[in-house]
């Protein structure tokens, strides 16, 4: 039994809305295998006929539920500052498309080693079918997502890395573009390299095992797509079947652009027309410093895929965004209040319009090291791993 010294300071967070500069390249790939779905190539063989969903309407909320992997041990979660800026940064990219994602319930920790750093996307998927919340949005952040950046499973949910899922990059919003249907400008090219000095074939092929919209582990899924011509001929089918993305046939992570926002390889398409492919796309390799459009074909799909295939994270177009003007108060323990080290019951009163608390307890009273970091949408905690002997500051 020893004497903790706890003052409160409330941090509440509702809506997340920040921008960020975006930061250097992504050196790992997006895992997510190249894949039309059935679905997208129903879309883009008649678009019109998914008028009705386009983007002449209100913004679109969408659940999403965010799970914190870590070690068998608990340690190695992303931080929550970190968590909640790349969710400001997912938020600022899809406001393009008026599509805003809430966190739906608790964030959630799993503490497991092997998930943690998962070799395969069918031990991802082994996660996600063990931990998924329905109707909701399901994205994990990992250590190692397979040796992926990130991957989106069409039937299951998003991995990220946590620098991924960390403020100042696209990744995030990348893997979301796949979830929602859209797939990379380069598609066919995943896993190639690109040779200017060799003539450019007119299909490439590309394996998708795994990633089909549902899980099939004993075939090997192998389709072929149309490389893409300057001349906009064949806009509507090859690569990824939308005529306002440009040709691109470059798969190596985080390529640089030019300041016209240009690749700074050059390419020829299949007629030996010269090009170089639009660094700006959200679903181009491009570093992410170059990253900043979705275009409005991939906008209209996105959409459409949302209201129709994906209408279930639709269940509530009121998100709470009420603005929080109060800082919660201590109830328990008080000030000087000698506490058991090893279960220290925390509890606050509720502030108006907060729908979680940001719980921190250092020893500092500077907060310089964070002693154990919590987020929750109740309002009371048990801390049962601080050290013996502290004093100790909660905020
Ligand atoms: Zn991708």
């Amino acid at each position: 039994m020893k004497q903790y010294v706890l003052t409160f300071l409330s941090v509440a967070i509702s809506t997340f809305l920040l921008a960020q500069t975006p930061s250097n390249s992504t050196v790992l790939p997006c895992g997510t295998a190249p894949v039309k779905s059935e679905w997208l190539k129903r879309y883009q063989a008649n678009p019109a006929a998914f008028d009705q969903y386009s983007r002449n309407q209100n913004t679109l909320y969408a659940g999403m539920t965010l799970h914190v992997v870590g070690s068998d041990a608990g340690v190695g979660y992303i931080s929550f500052n970190d968590l909640m800026e790349g969710f400001c940064d997912l938020n600022t990219d899809m406001a393009q498309a008026d599509i805003q994602f809430f966190i739906q319930g608790d964030i959630l920790f799993i503490d497991s080693s092997g998930w943690n750093n998962h070799a395969t996307v069918i031990q991802g998927a082994e996660m996600m079918f063990a931990n998924n919340v329905p109707n909701t949005l399901n994205c994990y952040v990992v250590a190692d997502p397979a040796g992926n950046a990130g991957y989106n499973l069409p039937y299951a949910g998003i991995a990220l890395t946590k620098s991924g899922a960390s403020g100042g990059g696209h990744v995030w919003s990348h893997e979301v573009g796949h979830n929602l249907s859209i797939q990379h400008p380069f598609l066919g090219w995943e896993g190639k390299t690109y040779n200017y000095g060799n003539p450019t074939p007119t299909t490439v092929t590309y394996d998708y095992t795994y990633f089909k919209d549902t899980l099939i582990v004993d075939t090997l899924i192998i389709d072929t797509a149309f490389v893409e011509l300057t001349d906009g001929s064949n806009c509507t089918f090859a690569a990824d079947g939308f005529c306002d993305t440009s040709p691109d046939y470059l798969s190596s992570g985080g390529w640089q652009c030019n300041a016209q926002g240009l690749s700074n390889t050059l390419q020829k398409d299949p007629n030996g027309v010269d090009f170089r492919s639009d660094a700006t796309n959200i679903m181009a390799y491009s570093s992410d410093a170059c990253v900043v459009s979705i275009s409005p074909q991939q906008i209209a799909a996105m959409r459409a895929y949302l209201q129709t295939e994906r209408s279930a994270y639709l269940f509530n177009q009121n998100p709470m965004r009420d603005t929080i003007t109060a800082t919660a108060n201590m109830l328990n323990p008080i000030a000087g209040q000698i506490e058991q080290y090893d279960y220290v019951e925390l509890e606050w009163e509720s502030v108006p319009n907060a729908t979680h608390y940001v719980v921190q307890v250092s020893r500092l009273n500077s907060f310089s090291f964070i002693e154990y970091n919590a987020l929750t949408s109740d309002t009371s905690l048990i801390v049962t791993n601080l050290q013996n002997q502290k004093i100790i500051f909660g905020e």
